[in-house]
């Protein structure tokens, strides 16, 4: 599962969570009124946008005994002193322990007795549990039980970026906060400096700015090289679709259907705009020549069939199959080019 964008290592885990742009207006909404919060909180979205650094930062906040006006924990009462040593008796991180990727009852059981006793330092206390889609069905049956008779004075938050995987009894609990990713022109300000060749990056992150910089950390550069070269490769009729599907789902289809959809739509951009600056001007270099001739219409056409098996991925169909036949597609489409 990807694992949402921070290590145990990063500093928001010591205590200082990062704040990301693209986090204010949720941010704002939900600290206009902090004593009016709901008691349980379901923070989702796609990966690679600091969903965790959020919750953290707010439970921060709702820990701190002096926030300032802009609704900032202080970083210096007793209680910001205790969450940024990690060990803040009224607060608690519930998430997979060890090597496991599964949320067992016990932890969510623990919760109970930690809850039912009154706040040590702070006014409240505050749960996050991340991720969320990580608690197995007993974890989630216990969880329930503690949301139907929530003990006052406490705030839950549950981070998830696939909360179809929840039972709709814990969502239905919860009110529902969606993280969007940033308009790609903020991101891409944001990554300057951070990624080298950000425009890809954030293509095959699906435009989630911390997704783009762990990409870049786990080695996506070298796969986008391999990407470009087996579509010029296809396009020129070249290599087959389907030994082209395997590798693409060794490599992770998520990743590669999002590289393409940016491929794509920068090359249809070209082809409706001649003048236009190419997004990924080296892809376009090695492929505009080899795509002369194809219409921007059928560009799009195509552009919507990638985003059709995007949207594919989540559901139960073999990826192999998905990425197969949307590749046999391009190879139908630029034979005639040849
Ligand atoms: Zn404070």
């Amino acid at each position: 599962m990807p694992q949402d964008e921070l290590s145990a290592s990063t500093p928001a885990r010591r205590g200082a969570p990062e704040i990301y742009p693209w986090h204010a207006e949720v941010w704002a909404q939900m600290t206009r009124r902090l004593d009016r919060l709901p008691h349980a909180l379901l923070l989702y979205g796609q990966p690679g946008l600091g969903k965790l650094a959020f919750a953290l930062r707010l439970a921060r906040r709702l820990l701190c005994a002096q926030a300032d006006a802009a609704h900032e924990a202080c970083g210096a009462c007793q209680s910001c002193r205790l969450f940024a040593a990690g060990n803040h008796p009224d607060f608690s991180l519930v998430e997979p322990q060890e090597d496991s990727v599964v949320i067992k009852i016990e932890q969510v059981q623990a919760l109970r007795g930690f809850l039912a006793l009154r706040p040590h330092t702070a006014a409240r206390k505050v749960v996050v549990l991340a991720p969320a889609e990580a608690m197995n069905a007993h974890a989630a049956n216990s969880l329930l039980k503690q949301l139907e008779e929530p003990p006052l004075g406490s705030t839950m938050m549950l981070v998830t970026s696939m909360p179809a995987r929840l039972p709709l009894t814990v969502r239905s609990r919860c009110t529902r906060f969606l993280f969007r990713a940033p308009p790609r022109p903020e991101a891409l300000g944001w990554l300057e400096g951070r990624a080298q060749d950000a425009v890809s990056l954030l293509d095959a992150a699906g435009g989630a700015p911390l997704r783009a910089i762990e990409l870049e950390r786990n080695g996506f550069p070298a796969q986008r090289a391999k990407l470009l070269g087996d579509v010029e490769a296809l396009s020129a009729g070249r290599e087959s679709p389907v030994a082209c599907a395997a590798r693409w789902k060794s490599m992770g289809a998520e990743n590669c259907l999002n590289w393409l959809h940016g491929l794509i739509a920068d090359l249809a951009k070209a082809a409706l705009v001649p003048a236009a600056a190419l997004a990924n001007p080296e892809a376009g270099a090695r492929l505009q020549p080899l795509l002369k001739g194809l219409h921007s219409k059928a560009l799009l056409r195509f552009l919507d069939l990638v985003a059709e098996s995007r949207r594919m991925l989540g559901t139960p169909l073999d990826e192999q199959l998905l990425l197969e036949d949307l590749l046999i597609r391009w190879c139908r489409l630029t034979k005639k080019l040849h």
